[in-house]
């Protein structure tokens, strides 16, 4: 029998896998997985949860929808929160939503309005007056992303509402889509310009109306349509459907295809009609939305944490088709990730022609059992882009092959490496096209060269206007060039290019980092860089020679000899050298007699200091951190100490006074 020990352990898992896809859906709008899979996560949690109620927490992903608001955007607070929807796979589930909403009124007539769900993103809008004044996202929830802008570039969202007296606040909620051909057409766009495809619609349009430049957004033709009213009509309005016939009257979309229905025969007529029908339209649905239609009754159904009993979203199930796999190619990331994909014979699914699907990776490839050649069963599932689900291996000739993952990257030609034990080979060049515009962003960053001005929007307009092929052509930028950028003028450009200059002189440590050599970090670079004292002195090493530094491993040994053997990186590295980059650091001699050990400094110290101090820690391996916590290893107190003194004592760190310092150091 399972023990709750190994429930508690298996929701904790779920939960975090969860957080994690969560993130790259909501907040990155680049999903790892399907949404079948994640669904099937989701059902695994909450079935788990409703068996053990005793262990649902309230930071479980069951009680929270979407995520956070990135923090590239301003935060706007929903005066009321934007619920998610309960799903319902299947017609089962469907009359268990029923059964739910007609126990809990009594077995009273409940009329229901159904609406399709458009795969797109929710949006927020308020109107002050009859005009226009914001539109966010929906965020977690509570919390969404101020995209004003953004919206104001939708031409199906009204700037100005209809009637003559329109209400003095108004929020209304739909969701912002894009046509199939919009959506197909960007991602044709991506996959030319080498970026990563959007999963779905949804994460496309999400990805759009969460542009930093409402350009972007505008170019890519989103729509809109509304569903709901967050607050303040004004009218009396008692059902949905009057909601949806006032949005109309006062000039918002509403789905053309929504109905008021009586019965529930009906209601389900619906869902077959649009199941089989959901490709003749011009964007895509998921499933459709059954919502009781009276707002009274609404009221007494109330709400989960996360989401209306008064409604419910059927999801469409997979649409799956078989077809032949003609080859498996590799496509290479912006990390360097090699990623392999199946091009298949194009066949009709779930109303697009496919000709495409990912295999994630090598693993994943040999998981699912498929050979080239093979007849696979590829599969719609809420996503656009079809995955494999897996081989028929009756209908083999034994002509099949294998897949091997070449050893040469497409694109540049550099070796690719998969180190033991991780799932993603990845091409080791630091010039490969394919990664350059991320490395240009990481090179630049402040724990490395510390260019200050060149972030990610600067890093993509040298890479679009070629001006920066590889890290090294930063060093290379002339005045006339940078003024080719947008938004440079004078100043600008000679603030960016004394940057450059500055950054020609960081220690090798940070050249090391900003190098992007894989698993080695800031730390680790300092650990090299202190050891080895140059570049050069690097680059000479050998395996024997690196792993036997304390905090090196085999894995990092690896992937620097792997570095180092690479042309083109060594191009890269003379054009640095070229540049006048320096490629040194003072060796650290000094025993590491504090390796490990972490010091918090306070108060006023009289032979040092803080920055002496933090000199004399850093040369013998320990490390300064402003904050005392239980992992704090030393406090050293100077005359007048704050707080943190307090806090070491509490907590019972070891306090050291000047004295105590100097001697614990040698001097
Ligand atoms: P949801 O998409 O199932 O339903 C809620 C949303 O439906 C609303 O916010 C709104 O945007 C939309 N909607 C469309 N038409 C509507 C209408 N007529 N009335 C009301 N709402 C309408 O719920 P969710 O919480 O936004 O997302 C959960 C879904 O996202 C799951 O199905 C899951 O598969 C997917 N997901 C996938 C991953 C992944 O990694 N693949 C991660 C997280 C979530």
């Amino acid at each position: 029998m399972t023990s709750k020990i190994e429930y508690k352990q298996r929701i904790a898992e779920l939960k975090k896998q969860i957080e994690r896809h969560n993130y790259r859906y909501y907040v990155l709008d680049d999903p790892e997985v399907s949404d079948a899979e994640y669904d099937e996560m989701m059902r695994e949690l909450m079935a788990l949860e409703e068996a053990h109620p005793g262990l649902v927490t309230a930071d479980s992903p069951t009680q929270r929808i979407g995520a956070p608001p990135d923090k590239g955007f301003k935060p706007v607070t929903h005066r009321t929160r934007m619920y998610s929807l309960a799903d319902a796979f299947g017609f089962e589930e469907v009359t268990a939503f029923f059964e739910r909403v007609s126990k809990a009124l009594s077995g009273e007539a409940v009329e229901y309005v159904c609406e399709l769900k458009m795969d797109g993103a929710a949006i927020s809008l308020t109107y002050n007056d009859g005009i226009y004044a914001q539109g966010a996202t929906r965020g977690d929830g509570e919390v969404g992303e101020d995209i004003t802008l953004n919206l104001k570039t939708i031409r199906s969202i009204p700037l100005h509402m209809q009637p003559t007296e329109s209400p003095p606040a108004l929020e209304v909620r739909g969701e912002a889509y894009l046509t199939k051909d919009q959506f197909e057409k960007l991602n044709r766009d991506r996959g030319d310009t080498g970026q990563n495809l959007f999963a779905n619609p949804r994460n496309a349009a999400a990805g759009t109306l969460r542009q930093l430049d409402p350009k972007i957004t505008a170019e890519r033709s989103l729509e809109a349509v509304f569903y709901a009213i967050g607050y303040g009509s004004g009218e009396d309005i008692r059902t949905q459907w009057d909601s949806l016939q006032y949005l109309k009257n006062v000039g918002f979309r509403v789905g053309r295809e929504s109905v008021l229905f009586k019965t529930q025969e009906e209601v389900f007529s619906f869902l077959e009609k649009w199941r089989e029908k959901r490709d003749s339209l011009g964007f895509e649905i998921d499933g459709v939305v059954i919502k009781v239609n009276d707002l009274k009754q609404q009221e007494r159904l109330g709400y989960t944490s996360k989401s209306p009993r008064w409604a419910v979203a059927y999801k469409f199930p997979a649409e799956q088709k078989t077809t032949r796999l003609l080859d498996i190619q590799v496509s290479v990331g912006r990390t360097g990730a090699v990623t392999p994909f199946a091009v298949l014979e194009p066949v009709r699914v779930a109303g697009s022609t496919v000709s495409r699907a990912t295999l994630h990776n090598e693993d994943e490839v040999k998981r699912k059992g498929v050979l080239i050649g093979d007849y696979v069963v590829v599969q719609k599932a809420g996503d656009v882009i079809p995955e494999i689900v897996a081989p028929v291996p009756s209908r083999r000739t034994g002509d099949e092959r294998e897949f091997v993952m070449p050893d040469k990257c497409p694109v540049c030609g550099s070796d690719i490496v998969k180190p033991e034990g991780e799932a993603v080979a990845r091409c080791t060049g630091i010039a490969c096209p394919a990664q350059a515009y991320e490395h240009l962003i990481h090179f630049a960053s402040r724990g490395a060269m510390d260019i200050e001005g060149l972030g990610d929007v600067v890093a993509g307009e040298l890479r679009e206007k070629g001006l920066v092929k590889d890290i090294a052509d930063i060093y290379y930028l002339k005045r006339d060039d940078i003024l080719r950028l947008e938004h440079f003028k004078d100043k600008a450009a000679g603030n960016l290019l004394a940057a450059i200059e500055g950054s020609r002189r960081r220690p090798l440590s940070r050249l090391l980092f900003g190098l992007g050599i894989r698993h080695v970090g800031s730390h680790v670079a300092d650990v090299l860089a202190g050891t080895f004292g140059s570049l050069d002195g690097l680059k000479e090493a050998g395996t024997e020679e690196l792993t036997e530094i304390p905090e090196i491993g085999p894995r990092i040994g690896e992937s620097i000899i792997n570095f180092f053997k690479q042309d083109q990186n060594l191009k890269v590295i003379e054009k640095l050298r070229a540049a006048g980059v320096n490629m040194t650091e003072q060796v650290k001699t000094e025993l590491q007699t504090l390796a490990g050990l972490t010091f918090v400094l306070t108060g006023a110290l009289t032979d040092f200091t803080r920055e002496s101090a933090t000199a004399e820690i850093e040369k013998r391996g320990g490390r300064v951190s402003s904050s005392v916590s239980s992992k704090t290893d030393y406090v050293v107190v100077g005359a007048d100490p704050g707080s943190k003194h307090d806090k070491a004592l509490s907590l019972g760190v070891k306090v050291l006074d000047e004295r105590g310092f100097a001697e614990l150091i040698g001097e």
